[in-house]
């Protein structure tokens, strides 16, 4: 069984998740758009796996957009994404906000149909290790 540590940007929320994800999607729908203020939203998804809230709990909350599935459970003070648990029996993890090393790599992209604009082919831009020279 995998174990894996995260927290958020200011660390007042730390968690662990004990157990293994099923899948790891790269959302390019709009509302992980709004949601992210980026190109998609990489979550991990888990049935089985068990969160354990170390720190913070009571600085955890979430929205969920009416008429929709789509939840974000954030910090409230930093805005960070962090695991949510909205959907019955779905563990759902960010992937940016994990401290241990993710050996798992992306499942596919989804709802590319809904791309932004300028998401495409992003392999193709120029890459600097740091800031630009
Ligand atoms: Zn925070
Ligand atoms: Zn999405």
């Amino acid at each position: 069984m995998s174990h894996y540590l995260g927290s958020c940007l200011c660390g007042t929320v730390k968690f662990e998740v004990q157990g293994d994800f099923e899948h790891f999607y790269l959302c390019h729908c709009q509302h992980c758009q709004k949601d992210t203020g980026s190109a998609h939203a990489a979550n991990l998804f888990s049935q089985s796996a068990k969160l354990i809230w170390h720190a913070g709990a009571e600085a955890v909350t979430s929205f969920t957009l009416a008429g929709t599935r789509h939840n974000k459970s954030f910090c409230k003070l930093c805005g960070s994404a962090l695991p949510d648990t909205q959907a019955a029996g779905l563990l759902v993890v960010p992937a940016g906000c994990l401290d241990t090393n993710l050996a798992m790599a992306p499942t596919a992209h989804i709802f590319s149909s809904s791309k932004a604009a300028w998401d495409r082919e992003l392999n193709q831009v120029p890459e600097f290790g740091g800031l630009p020279e």
